[in-house]
């Protein structure tokens, strides 16, 4: 590592991306590349002699660029937002300056510390019970992503419950969830062995508004114990991924706990809205949860990946994923004064994700970051409205955080597959046409339209624009429809 040329190569780099940055609104957010578009622009093998900057540059720009999809686009209203922030990319590039890996706490105790504090600090902000604190049995953990956080809980759970009953036990296992849950719980299933006929994703439909109905679970739970099943994990979602419904995690929680299940509760991508105290509410219940995920790399400014895990029993993930081998002993592992994150996740390196986060929080401040997240609600309210006016659409969930869920309505002589393929063809359009990239979802057989309000960059004109883009498209296509 030669500093100099890290300070002179860096400071191009920075330019470059200050400069991607500035001119972002210039590229189609969607990528409009064809598959294998980049094997027939790089070469057949690595160089064999170094190349400049400036070459890797120039490539950047026209062979990468254009198969990027511009997430931090303000036009970007697809999936759920990836923030990226000032305080984010800085705490980045700390990060991958001091380039440890904190597996122990002996490796890097900054790296350890520093987490629990910053998880600490962020389960007060939402306000979560105490037993998720670092100072008892409970604590957080940065992971990844959702898939793992989830993954890691059912795995604490599943070895809780063979610890008491014996490994013949799994079989007899049962998971519920919603039919709305993230399909990353299913993959968590699959990898922990739980038998997928014992996977009950239960329905939900529009008079919930897609949350899961306490009863159908009380329903599924009884009927598993009379068959001689062992029901041991209940997920909650907070903000689905489809449609941001909202499970009543009170009710839930108290049908878990009077069954001896884990109950976790997924609130990827809206938990970040729960820091304000008017949002708080889609969280009560939580003090039932035996664990509780959030993104922050979803709505909280902080770049990519930084998803927050809390358990309140640090030991049950401990238990299942604790591996002491003697090429990492160390006399504060042994004394048992320290906390090791290798043990609270599935591999055994880990990054320095929690220096974002901390940047974050203390370049931003909660009140900023509490408006940051009020001014796309506002935004998708707004949003909301102004489809519910235009006759020619319909809202289809009643909007609750930054996403809307709307589509074409259908007229009377419509049938659902005419109007399905009439909302499919709008996204190709308005995706196709480079202004704006939306994404879809199903809900009850519809094909809907989701608009997700959340990068940083977006402000209300951005919102304008794309409503007339999907006006103009919409007009469009039902124009021709009528020929
Ligand atoms: N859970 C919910 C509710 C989500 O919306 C998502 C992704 O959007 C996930 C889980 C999976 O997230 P990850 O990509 O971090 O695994």
């Amino acid at each position: 590592m030669d500093s100099e040329q890290l300070r002179e190569y860096g400071h191009r780099m920075v330019d470059f991306i200050a400069d991607y940055y500035k001119t972002i609104e210039n590229f189609p957010v969607l990528s409009q590349v064809q598959p294998g578009y980049l094997h027939n622009l790089l070469p057949e093998s690595a160089p064999e002699q170094p190349e400049t900057l400036e070459q890797v540059l120039d490539d950047v720009k026209e062979k990468i660029l254009p198969g990027v999809t511009h997430w931090q686009s303000p036009s970007f209203f697809a999936y759920y937002p990836a923030n990226s922030s000032v305080a984010g990319f800085l705490g980045e590039m700390l990060s991958a300056a001091l380039n440890i890996v904190g597996f122990s706490w002996v490796s890097s105790p900054a790296a350890t510390e520093l987490e629990m504090i910053v998880l600490d600090w962020f389960a007060k902000l939402l306000n979560l019970p105490e037993q998720f604190l670092s100072k008892g049995n409970g604590g957080g953990v940065i992971q990844g992503t959702a898939s793992e956080a989830i993954l890691v809980v059912m795995i604490a759970a599943r070895d809780k419950v063979l610890r008491s009953l014996g490994k013949k036990a799994l079989e007899k296992l049962v998971v519920y969830s919603s039919d709305q849950t993230h399909s990353s719980l299913l993959k968590a299933c699959q990898i922990a062995g739980i038998h997928l006929e014992n996977c009950r994703m239960l329905k939900t439909d529009s008079s919930t508004n897609y949350a899961l109905r306490p009863e159908s679970l009380q329903e599924a739970v009884s009927k598993d114990l009379e068959a001689g099943s062992i029901p041991f994990f209940l997920c909650a979602t907070v903000g689905t991924t489809s449609s941001t419904a909202v499970d009543p995690l009170a009710a839930l929680g108290k049908i878990a706990k009077s069954n001896e299940m884990w109950f976790h509760v997924d609130a990827a991508y809206a938990g970040s809205a729960c820091i304000c105290p008017e949002y708080r509410q889609y969280i009560d219940g939580v003090e039932t949860a035996d664990s509780f995920n959030m993104n922050a790399h979803k709505w909280f400014l902080t770049n990519f990946d930084c998803s927050l895990l809390w358990v309140k029993d640090r030991y049950a993930l401990t238990e299942a994923l604790s591996t002491n081998p003697e090429f990492l002993k160390n006399k504060a592992s042994q004394a048992n004064l320290v906390v090791d994150y290798k043990d609270w996740q599935i591999p055994l390196g880990r990054r320095f994700r929690s220096l974002k986060l901390w940047m974050v929080l203390r370049l931003y401040g909660a009140e900023t970051l509490k408006s940051y997240i009020r001014n796309h609600i506002k935004l998708a309210k707004d949003l909301q409205q102004l489809v519910s006016q235009d006759p020619n659409f319909e809202v289809v969930t009643p909007r609750i955080f930054s996403l809307v869920c709307f589509r074409i309505a259908a007229v009377d002589n419509d049938d659902e597959k005419t109007c399905n393929n009439l909302n499919r063809s709008l996204l190709d359009a308005v995706n196709s046409s480079g202004k704006l990239f939306i994404s879809h979802t199903s809900l009850s057989g519809k094909f809907v339209l989701r608009l997700a309000i959340g990068a940083p960059l977006t402000e209300e004109k951005h919102v304008m624009d794309a409503w007339k883009v999907i006006q103009e498209e919409a007009s469009f296509l039902l124009a021709s429809q009528a020929v």
